[in-house]
């Protein structure tokens, strides 16, 4: 009897029960020696007879077998990880069947599953990935070519790659080529699970750089994929709940200029009669606003509901739905009931305490991202209460970057160089700002805030690019700041202009948040391929006359022949540059040139063509 166990990753102590009972109980024992840690064999009888395959033939393997069996002995054949995975073992059982030797196998514990564990890591982690792609680069063995790395790369999904570490190079370039992002995070995990155990995140883009220099050519994996990124404060990587639920709703209600989810609940009746005065203030400010109360009686008090349920649900059901909880009460009744759904100061909505004589307006939850700080202090103003700020920025009067990010539409790349940037305005530090042209007042900055014109060596870096690893700058990305103008010949296809612009995007390294949406001609607001592909990217697109196109003064890139078919001589930059400047804080103002907006001149592609103008903002400090 033959037994496939597998071993395990490394640590001696990862095989299973069962795998451990075969190898003391086995009279024969055959290693793949070059993986399989050698220290599961002391568990082996004391007259094991022991073999390492790394100096044996497929042929001499299957001859140590067929003499265990001949001699009614139990074989134990140990496979690094999981026999199933790059194990060899379907050549030997077939071998096996030949000669009626009968085989069993007993899992082990992949590399997969041990780098994983090294990387605390999630490879499928909900709203960034749900699969996982194993593969490998081609050596010795083959990879079919429907499977190559290149073709594999087009679902961008969780990648591992066995056997793979010392072609990092070609790994990366055919990663890329087959549509990740360069900036996509990746990770090499050598030994894992052994003692010399080495994790090295990094980038696809600098993969190879990675594993030079820290020498690793083999029995290492590479994991590429968005479920790596822990930290950075992306959109994409939001909690699930909201990357599935609030993402897309704030988007649509932005665009439609929907109002936002506030709620106030009250315990008492003088508390009661307030909660009704402030629903009704924030209703006049704009926002989509219920009252609760826990009083039954109040027939005067029209906008408050009587409390259904318990607070614990109200408050859960709440900080799914809201951007702001009000409560008008005891600060302790508000903490005891939004603590256990306190998640995340990114994504928590703002929570606010208000006592029942409207004296104080305390905000204290999400003071800078989810706004409380500054509905606080309207409200405050509002109920001539006083706001109670704790915020320590805020109570010494410092500039605070991630409520300036909130407030200019700005995105927080990463949490870690915000909270170091407070820490610093704190200590009295000064912080270089560089921004795009003209975005910047600088009687408006602060007293610790310096313009920077060079983005190296500023410390806040709001720019459209995405990000790049091991940038010295907090990058805050300009949301729904790009216009993208589109030319494309008659009849272009929706999955042509996808293609074309996700090779653009990438290209340009075009943050998509920065995304505005797309402009073009006219003539073209029939088409079908372009109004599917500005659907699916779940943009709006403008179009504009040849008359209002060619308007625009400045220097375009100009076509006779776009003129001939059009009756303008360039469609893709100005529309962009149109687009940008109706949408930008300047409309109609800009006596510069009209095309000094555009930020990417007309890029080709076949019968497509892309231009980037990005639309003016006047950055806010207070
Ligand atoms: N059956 C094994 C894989 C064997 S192929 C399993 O399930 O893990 C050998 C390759 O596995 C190596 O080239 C390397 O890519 C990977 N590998 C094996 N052990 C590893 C470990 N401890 N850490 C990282 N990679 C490992």
């Amino acid at each position: 009897m033959v037994y496939f166990v597998g071993a395990g990753p490394g640590a001696p102590d990862l095989i299973t029960v069962r795998g451990y009972k075969l190898i003391s109980q086995a009279d024969v024992i055959i290693y793949a020696g070059s993986l399989v840690n050698p220290e599961l064999l002391q568990a082996a009888k004391p007259a094991c007879e022991i073999f390492n395959s790394a100096f044996m033939t497929l042929e001499e393997v299957i001859a140590v077998m067929e003499d265990a069996e001949q001699r009614g002995l139990l074989c134990v054949r140990l496979h690094t990880g999981d026999p199933s995975i790059y194990g060899a073992i379907r050549e030997q059982m077939d071998l096996l069947e030949e000669r009626g030797i009968v085989y069993e196998t007993c899992p082990g514990v992949s590399a997969m599953f041990g780098a994983a564990a090294a990387l605390n890591l999630e490879y499928t982690r909900p709203g960034v990935s749900q699969t996982v792609i194993v593969s490998r680069s081609a050596g010795c063995t083959p990879v079919p070519d429907r499977e190559s790395i290149r073709k594999l790369a087009v679902h961008q999904s969780t990648m591992v790659l066995f056997l793979s570490a010392g072609q990092a190079r070609t790994v990366s370039q055919e990663l890329i080529g087959g549509g990740y992002s360069p900036d996509t995070p990746a990770a090499i995990v050598y030994k894992a699970t052994w003692p010399e155990e080495k994790t090295i995140r990094c980038t696809i883009g600098s993969l190879p750089a990675a594993a030079a220099q820290n020498n690793i050519t083999k029995t290492a994996l590479i994991i590429v994929g968005d479920v790596l990124e822990g930290k950075a404060i992306r959109s994409k990587l939001y909690d699930p709940s909201y990357a599935t639920e609030f993402r897309p709703a704030v988007q649509t209600e932005r665009e439609k200029g929907a109002a936002e989810q506030a709620a106030v609940i009250a315990f008492t009746r003088e508390g009661t009669r307030l909660a009704s005065r402030i629903v009704s203030w924030l209703r006049e400010e704009g926002w989509q606003c219920d009252g609760y109360s826990t009083q039954k009686d109040m027939p005067d008090m029209v906008e408050i509901k009587l409390l259904s349920g318990s607070l614990r649900e109200w408050t859960e059901a709440r900080f799914a739905d809201s951007r702001a909880l009000l409560f008008v009460g005891a600060a302790g009744i508000a903490v005891r009931a939004a603590a256990p759904f306190i998640r995340d100061k990114m994504t928590d909505p703002a929570v606010l305490v208000i006592d029942e004589a409207g004296r104080h307006v305390i905000p204290v939850l999400s003071g800078h991202v989810g706004g409380a700080n500054r509905l606080a202090e309207s409200l405050a103003d509002f109920l001539g209460a006083e706001c109670v700020l704790t915020t320590a920025t805020d109570v010494r009067g410092r500039f605070a970057v991630d409520r300036f990010a909130v407030d200019n539409h700005l995105l927080i790349t990463d949490r870690d160089k915000a909270k170091g940037i407070s820490a610093d305005i704190l200590q009295d530090k000064h912080i270089g700002i560089c921004c795009p042209a003209g975005w910047l007042q600088a009687e408006d900055l602060p007293n610790q805030l310096a313009e920077c014109d060079d983005p190296e060596e500023s410390r806040i870096l709001i720019d459209w690019h995405s990000r790049e690893n091991g940038e010295r700058a907090l990058r805050l990305i300009p949301e729904k700041a790009v216009w993208i103008g589109i030319g494309c010949k008659k009849e272009t296809t929706e999955e042509s202009l996808q293609s074309a612009f996700a090779d653009f995007l990438q290209a340009q390294r075009l943050d998509r948040d920065a995304l505005a949406g797309f402009a073009s001609i006219s003539l073209k607001s029939e088409e079908k391929g372009l109004l599917a592909f500005a659907g699916s990217q779940k943009e709006k697109i403008l179009f504009y006359t040849a008359e209002q196109l060619g308007s625009l003064t400045g220097s375009f890139s100009e076509s006779c022949f776009v003129m001939q078919q059009t009756g303008t001589g360039n469609v893709c930059e100005r529309a962009a540059c149109l687009a940008a400047l109706e949408n930008g804080v300047f409309t109609g103002q800009s006596e510069a040139e009209n095309s000094s907006c555009l930020i990417i001149r007309k890029t080709k592609y076949k019968g497509i063509t892309f231009a980037a103008a990005l639309a003016d903002r006047r950055l806010m400090f207070e």
